[in-house]
């Protein structure tokens, strides 16, 4: 076996018209060959990390790691409430524009677990946070080729349609990091980010925690509640009216406009994806959410909406003397 390879190599060699030629093919021959072993020993080494170390945000998820898909926590509680540290958040992509929103899409359906973000094929995708790349995978039917990362926040980051996974299962990664190339695998039409949050399995709205327009997130801070606020659909709408109606006032919004909202809204892209969360998409709508304009103070946001500034700081987790930032949510119910 080994004197036939030999032969052949030898056969090859003397068929090519100079030796510059072999040597070059002897020496990519033994690139090629030592690529493939360090690999496998970095394989191993990763395996071996994976089972010893620590998981992030071992307080919500305990030993909890697989590298199997999107939503593997069916049947585990769920935190009352987590405060989301936002602060080591990284741009996704580049682009700052939003091509479809998170919410339920009538046109299919079923509920579009994540934001699109515009993109070319090629672009380069970042970690959101740093973290640990928990499942790297392919998706015929549904987001493509794809990355899974848990960060230590508790939050886990889901990248869609990549046309290219540059991150290992187990790896470590920075905030900022590339972690692939922008795409259009899977149940997509057009190249696009399709970017998704979730604690737990459960989809969050990236839109209550990000302004992707501003490439920045909304404060340093949110506020997951099992049975909470960022379920209600007019919580995750509210920014939508802001945006298309300045002039009306976005206090008024009910449960119920935000979602015609969507769905009067253009669907540039259809896409279906197989990931199926818990995540009730039934407006719960307790709460109501301001978005800071220009010049507010707590105290003219308390005095709109009808509350106290101590309310409000409570619901936030903000103190009196907070700095506000332009855009920033609040909740004020
Ligand atoms: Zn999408």
């Amino acid at each position: 076996m080994k004197i036939t390879k030999v032969l052949s190599f030898v056969a090859l060699a003397m068929a090519l018209p100079s030796m510059v030629q072999a040597q070059d093919l002897m020496a990519r021959e033994a690139k090629a060959d030592f690529l493939l072993k360090s690999s496998n020993v970095t394989k191993i080494i990763n395996q071996a990390k994976a089972n010893e170390e620590i998981t992030y945000a071992k307080n919500i998820y305990g030993n909890h790691w697989n590298n199997d898909g999107v939503n593997v926590y069916k049947g585990m509680a769920k935190p009352e409430e987590l405060v989301i540290n936002l602060k080591d958040f990284s741009m996704p992509i580049k682009s700052r524009i939003v091509t479809s929103k998170y919410g339920y899409r009538p046109r299919f359906r079923r509920v579009h677990y994540g934001l699109d973000i515009n993109g070319c094929t090629g672009d380069t995708i970042y970690a959101a946070f740093a973290g640990k790349v928990r499942v790297r995978k392919y998706d015929a039917k549904g987001f493509g080729y794809y990355i899974v990362l848990r960060h230590d926040n508790g939050l886990e980051t889901v990248y869609g349609h990549l046309s290219k996974q540059l991150v290992n299962v187990n790896q470590e990664v920075k905030s900022g990091q590339p972690i692939g190339l922008c795409g259009n695998t899977g149940h997509s039409f057009g190249s696009h980010l399709h970017f998704e949050t979730r604690v737990l399995g459960e989809a969050i709205d990236p839109a209550l925690m990000f302004d992707i327009a501003a490439a920045d997130m909304k404060a340093d801070t949110y506020t997951y509640r099992s049975s909470g606020s960022h379920k209600a659909t007019a919580a995750v709408a509210e920014p939508v009216l802001a945006q298309t109606k300045p002039a009306a006032a976005p206090a008024a919004a009910t449960a119920a406009q935000p979602v015609q909202e969507t769905a009067a809204a253009p669907q540039p892209k259809a896409e279906k994806h197989s990931a199926k969360s818990s995540h009730s998409t039934k407006a719960k709508a307790q709460s109501k959410v301001h978005k800071v304009q220009k010049g507010e103070t707590l105290y003219s946001i308390a005095r709109k909406h009808n509350t106290t500034v101590a309310e409000i700081c409570k619901r936030n987790r903000i103190k009196e003397n907070s700095t506000l930032r332009q855009g920033q949510s609040l909740t004020v119910k």
